[in-house]
């Protein structure tokens, strides 16, 4: 096993990652920006490195000084997480040429599947069905218009190297077209630093359902089933569960198959998720690959057992799979929320700051992931994320049961959160019957947060 590696990240997810090192025997290397000196991860690490000043740019995203770190520390891997350099191809690129493990698929599997236009089209030749679309990128605001005409209004516009719901426009009348394009383009350009942009037909009312695959070195692949991530916020996931009550077994292996087909297809190595979206009538079409540990893994460690990071490190030392596909068995229902500091009254406004007293929900069936403690400061230069809930019960409603009193506890003075809001999703009828898909939050919200704030005025 490796003996010492870098943790390329922060937040919650370095904390994660610190957990797997230690149970592994790896000692792991933090590092740091100048705003995250007193974070968890770092007061939880023997070894930690300041790497610049706050602006991502000047440090998580500093693949220079993430290098010379873990060069300087004698690392012989580096975990990048989710997000910042996690799906950049040049970073497992650099990682290779210092001889560090870079702990993901390769730097070429990458820059296949981070252009999501080319994806498309890889996925197409494997047999994978992908939502009708352009052939590749649309390069202007008229040849997306041809293309929409002949799929059909309504469309979305996507960014090929799109992510966190970025870069994205839905056009429902041939009169916003150009309008949209063009300024989903600016979006992309800004948010990813690249503004080719493809076409798929808009799916109305589809279900986001998500598989999990590992794959090894050896050519094995593994499933570990289904997350269904429909309640969503500005297409970002706020809800997470497993299994999902849209899929009956005959879907669940249909999908699944077309899972492993694409992982293989892309020559995958490591953990990785295969996105679909699911119509109401039951056809699925894949929408993406995300390259890395996501941030809702741990409902699938629930149902399966599976520690994924584990896996993550395992692979990339060159082991096989711990499991094959026969032996993975998949049991009970777990639910995660994603606790971010953010004001839904306000828009989900980033709400950073000074936080007070803190208290983590606990006892059976219940887990927290998070970057909080007593104290603590929330910084405004990053993601909202504070806290992941998560919940494992034998069956949905006792998940949901449990998921609610977990929230009642959850305690953090301070910032704006979004657990009330969590709150109320676990007793509204459409999400406690199942029959929820990806508009139910927006459709939702005002009569959610009414009833989050009911009681509290005044
Ligand atoms: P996942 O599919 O792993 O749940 P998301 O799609 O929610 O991930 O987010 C993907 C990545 O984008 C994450 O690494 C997250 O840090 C980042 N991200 C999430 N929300 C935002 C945001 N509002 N702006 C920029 N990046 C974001
Ligand atoms: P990102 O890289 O930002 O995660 P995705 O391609 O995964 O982008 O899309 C984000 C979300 O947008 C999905 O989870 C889904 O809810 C919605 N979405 C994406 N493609 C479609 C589509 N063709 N039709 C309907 N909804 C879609
Ligand atoms: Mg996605």
């Amino acid at each position: 096993m490796f003996k010492r590696m870098l943790i390329a990240n922060r937040g919650e997810i370095a904390v994660r990652i610190l957990r797997a090192c230690r149970e592994l025997d790896i000692d792991p290397v933090v590092v740091y920006s100048q705003a995250d000196k007193d974070s968890l991860a770092v007061q939880l690490a023997e070894h930690s490195w300041c790497i610049g000043p706050a602006r991502a740019q000047d440090s998580y995203l500093n693949q220079d000084a993430l290098l010379t770190v873990a060069k300087a520390t004698g690392c012989e891997a580096v975990h990048p997480g989710y997000g910042f350099l996690s799906e950049n191809a040049d970073f497992a690129d650099a990682c290779a040429r210092e001889d560090l493990v870079f702990v993901g698929p390769s730097g070429d599997v990458m820059r296949a599947m981070g252009n999501k236009a080319a994806a498309r089209e890889l996925m197409q030749q494997a047999g994978v069905p992908v939502v009708p679309g352009s052939e590749g990128g649309v390069a202007t605001a008229a040849e997306a218009a041809r293309v929409a005409d002949a799929i059909g209004y309504p469309v979305l516009i996507k960014a090929a190297a799109g992510g966190g719901g970025r870069g994205m426009r839905r056009v429902f009348d041939p009169a916003q077209l150009e309008q949209l394009f063009e300024e989903a383009r600016a979006e992309a350009r800004a948010c990813f630093g690249d503004d080719e942009m493809y076409l798929e037909k808009l799916v109305l009312n589809p279900r986001h359902i998500e598989f999990q695959i590992i794959a090894d070195t050896q050519g094995n692949i593994v499933h570990l089933g289904e997350r269904d991530c429909s309640v969503q916020r500005r297409s970002q996931k706020m809800v997470e569960e497993s299994p999902s009550h849209a899929l009956d077994q005959d879907l669940r292996q249909r999908m699944a198959v077309s899972a492993v087909a694409a992982a293989r297809a892309a020559g995958y190595v490591n953990a990785g998720t295969i996105e679909f979206v699911l119509d109401p009538s039951g056809a699925y079409y894949f929408i993406e690959m995300n390259t890395r540990i996501q941030v809702e893994h741990p409902v699938t460690e629930m149902v399966s057992g599976i520690d994924l990071v584990r896996e993550q490190i395992r692979i990339a030392q060159g082991l096989p799979l711990s499991v094959t596909q026969e032996q993975v068995e998949l049991r009970g229902h777990a639910i995660e929320c994603r606790i971010n500091a953010e004001d839904p009254a306000r828009g989900f406004a980033p709400s950073p700051g000074h936080v007070g007293l803190v208290h983590m929900p606990s006892g059976c069936g219940v887990r927290t992931d998070s970057l909080l403690y007593s104290g603590c400061e929330l910084s405004p230069y990053y993601d909202s994320l504070a806290a992941k809930v998560i919940v494992h019960a034998p069956t949905r409603l006792q998940a949901i049961r449990r998921m609610r009193r977990a929230l009642e506890e959850f305690t953090v003075q301070g910032p704006a959160t979004t657990v009330d809001v969590l709150h109320q999703i676990m007793y509204h009828p459409q999400f406690v019957r199942g029959s929820y898909n990806t508009s139910f939050l927006d459709q939702n919200l005002d009569e959610l947060l009414a009833w989050s704030s009911y009681g509290k005025e005044a």
